[in-house]
């Protein structure tokens, strides 16, 4: 494959000040994605993978090293975290619509590509709901209706489906796969759930301990799309021992 790559991250280290010599929370950290890749970046809580996101996303300005994307400006950029964070009083369809609010964009354009965005994440019938009526499932694919309505270049996820129920979590990974195939974007996640990344990723890259550093990187040849069986297939299994002896 010889197409550029979308971002390109060098050397990035990254050091919190504090009253002593600092938090040094990320570590040299290098590597590159192309259009479309989904890639997965695994470790354990506190490996710097939040960290990680708000310095792509560019809230947070490396300590050293660089990020640099393609084009060479910020790219649009859809967020999702771990908690929804809907806006409790606006309807779904109301924070689906948000983001272009914001742009300045028509309300007749605005509900148009909410309405796409709704039918997108299944969840149809439910334009009028406020937050406190969906389950933690619905809400987080709202969440993800909502960064993709500006049709982001890069799509950030930090453990979106961590809050989850193991059942609604699994659900939920077969839908961003179809949604990920549907929209072609770039996605990087971030998680501390071998399954998922596995069952999602083209690549998945393994932070150690803090300070976060790069310590494997892993091609995942399963082939699409994936159904929860491939769990059960022994290359799969061959892949998680991988990652999991990488992770301790
Ligand atoms: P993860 O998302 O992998 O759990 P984080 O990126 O949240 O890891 O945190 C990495 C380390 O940096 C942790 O030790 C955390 O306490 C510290 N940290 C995170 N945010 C800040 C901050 N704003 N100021 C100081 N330290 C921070
Ligand atoms: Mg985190």
């Amino acid at each position: 494959m010889t197409t550029k790559p979308i971002l390109s991250v060098r050397n990035l280290s990254i050091t919190y000040p504090d009253a002593s010599e600092g938090l040094h929370a990320l570590d040299n950290i290098s590597f590159e994605v192309r259009p479309r890749e989904f890639v997965c970046f695994l470790g354990p809580s506190g490996s710097g993978k939040t960290t990680f996101l708000r310095v792509l996303a560019g809230i947070l300005k490396p300590t050293s090293g660089s990020v640099s994307f393609m084009h060479h400006h910020q790219p649009r950029i859809g967020m999702v975290f771990q908690q929804s964070n809907l806006m409790p009083w606006r309807t779904v369809m109301e924070n689906i619509m948000l983001p272009l609010e914001l742009e300045g964009a028509g309300n007749i354009k605005a509900q148009n590509k909410a309405r796409e965005m709704i039918s997108l994440v299944g969840l149809k019938g439910f334009e009028d709901s406020l937050p406190r009526d969906l389950s933690g499932g619905m809400a987080q694919r709202v969440a993800i209706a909502r960064a993709l309505i500006h049709d982001p270049d890069l799509l950030l996820l930090d453990e979106p489906f961590a809050s989850l129920d193991a059942l609604t979590r699994e659900r939920m990974w077969t839908e961003l796969s179809n949604i990920w195939q549907a929209k072609q974007k770039t996605v990087i996640m971030v998680t501390h759930s071998i399954n998922e990344s596995l069952f999602l990723a083209d690549r998945v890259l393994v932070l150690t301990k803090r300070p976060g550093k790069i310590k494997l990187d892993v091609a995942v040849d399963l082939p699409r799309p994936r159904t929860d069986d491939i769990r059960y297939t022994s290359h799969f299994g061959k892949l998680a021992k991988k990652l999991r002896s990488a992770i301790e």
